[in-house]
């Protein structure tokens, strides 16, 4: 800028267009405007915008239970906050609406990306929202998210008439952390989503690994979306995947598409009588719809009401629902121990000497792992606080 020729006339002024320094008569070309005077701030009203103060447990606690969304959302967002101060709030929220959760039914959908998820639970959700008094939470885990630092599962954009429907309440996946703290953060959710009034949980995940395990793990009815005309009808599915399925119904059941799908749903069923017998006794179904043309639906819920009736009779609701918070205690044990373990600093620098060592067999891999455990468990002794 220093070799530029200066204007004689130039002042500083910046109001009229002949003052800017192009339009001296050295520069031949169109006359510049010099533009408006910028604003200080680019919103006056900002500084007076006072900061959000962190709403206390009990205030969050009422509003969830007279269903408010607002104040569901914050207690989400404490959930899957990382703050300790947050995390704080959220746990003593979550121990006040445990005795108004558990009423409701519980619905994992998975599928490959493409399979039609979010076509499908906008017009499932829709569905379900038609009995009076039903109410729909659709949350999400999304293991993608922990590279991505965001999630589209859950998104409501994915879900276009649900997304506007006042009974039901739309989250995308938590972000942050391992696999085991995501899913975590999901289950704890459903605790606050139920206290609200939320009779109708559907959890979103991508069938491609291990988030269906984390997503069975919280739910009463695992429901698998399939496609049809991909050549070798089983590909692409994990057969774990499929094993935990209590129902799989096959998308895209239109058009063209019609009897390649009643095909697929014969190969599923024959390969699903090879599976050994469920613990809960039902026998999982195979089932073709269209979300899209919105063929099927109501005989897919039919199957899904059929299964809530069959596992309340036989007892296995209430068994599963136990198991799975037996799960979840020692899961979030585990996590726990882990975080505390992998965060401390003099463990970490340990765990890298020791590793060295191992990788070029100056000791062995037990010996390596005793030191650091030692070290920790000693130093845990001293500081004489619970882990
Ligand atoms: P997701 O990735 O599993 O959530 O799948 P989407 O719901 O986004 O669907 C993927 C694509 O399949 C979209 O282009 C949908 O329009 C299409 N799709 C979804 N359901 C159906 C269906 O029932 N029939 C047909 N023909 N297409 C569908």
């Amino acid at each position: 800028m220093s070799n530029l020729p200066t204007d004689p006339h130039h002042d500083g002024h910046h109001d009229c267009h002949h003052d800017h320094i192009e339009n001296s008569c050295e520069f031949q070309g169109l006359t510049v405007n010099s533009g408006v005077k910028q604003p200080p701030s680019v919103n006056p009203y900002m500084t007076r915008r006072k900061k959000r103060t962190l709403p206390s447990a009990s205030a969050l606690v009422e509003g969830i239970l007279k269903g408010d969304v607002t104040m569901l959302s914050r207690a989400v967002t404490m959930v899957e906050s990382l703050s300790p101060d947050h995390q704080a709030v959220a746990q003593e929220v979550i121990e006040k609406c445990l005795p108004y959760s558990g009423n409701s039914r519980r619905i994992g959908i998975t599928g490959v990306p493409g399979a039609g998820k979010s076509t499908s639970i906008d017009v499932f959700g829709l569905h379900v929202l038609k009995t009076p008094g039903s109410k729909l939470a659709v949350l999400a885990i999304d293991p993608s998210s922990e590279r991505t630092k965001g999630s589209i599962l859950g998104d409501k954009t994915r879900m276009e008439r649900l997304s506007i429907h006042p009974d039901a309440f739309i989250r995308p996946s938590p972000s942050a952390g391992s696999l085991g703290g995501v899913a975590r953060k999901t289950r704890e959710t459903i605790v606050l989503c139920e206290a609200a009034g939320y009779n109708n949980i559907f959890v979103e995940t991508v069938g491609v690994g291990q988030s269906e395990t984390a997503v069975h793990s919280m739910v009463d009815f695992f429901l698998l979306i399939q496609l049809a005309g991909t050549g070798d009808e089983l590909q692409g599915i994990k057969r774990g995947i499929m094993e935990m399925a209590d129902g799989i119904v096959i998308n895209k059941a239109d058009g063209d598409n019609i009897d390649r799908a009643r095909l697929a749903q014969a190969q599923f069923r024959s390969a699903l009588q090879l599976f050994p017998p469920t613990p809960s006794g039902w026998k999982p179904e195979v089932l073709t719809y269209s979300g899209y043309f919105e063929l099927g639906i109501p005989e897919v819920w039919d199957m899904i009401d059929r299964y809530f009736t069959f596992a309340r009779e036989n007892g296995y609701f209430d068994i599963k629902r136990h198991q799975q918070s037996r799960y979840w205690m020692y899961e979030t044990i585990d996590e726990q121990l882990r975080n505390n373990f992998y965060n401390d600093t003099e463990v970490a620098s340990r765990l890298i000497r020791c590793e060295r060592d191992v990788l070029n067999n100056r000791r062995s891999s037990f010996t390596a792992a005793k030191e650091v455990l030692d070290f920790y468990f000693s130093a845990m002794s001293q500081k004489q606080r619970p882990i």
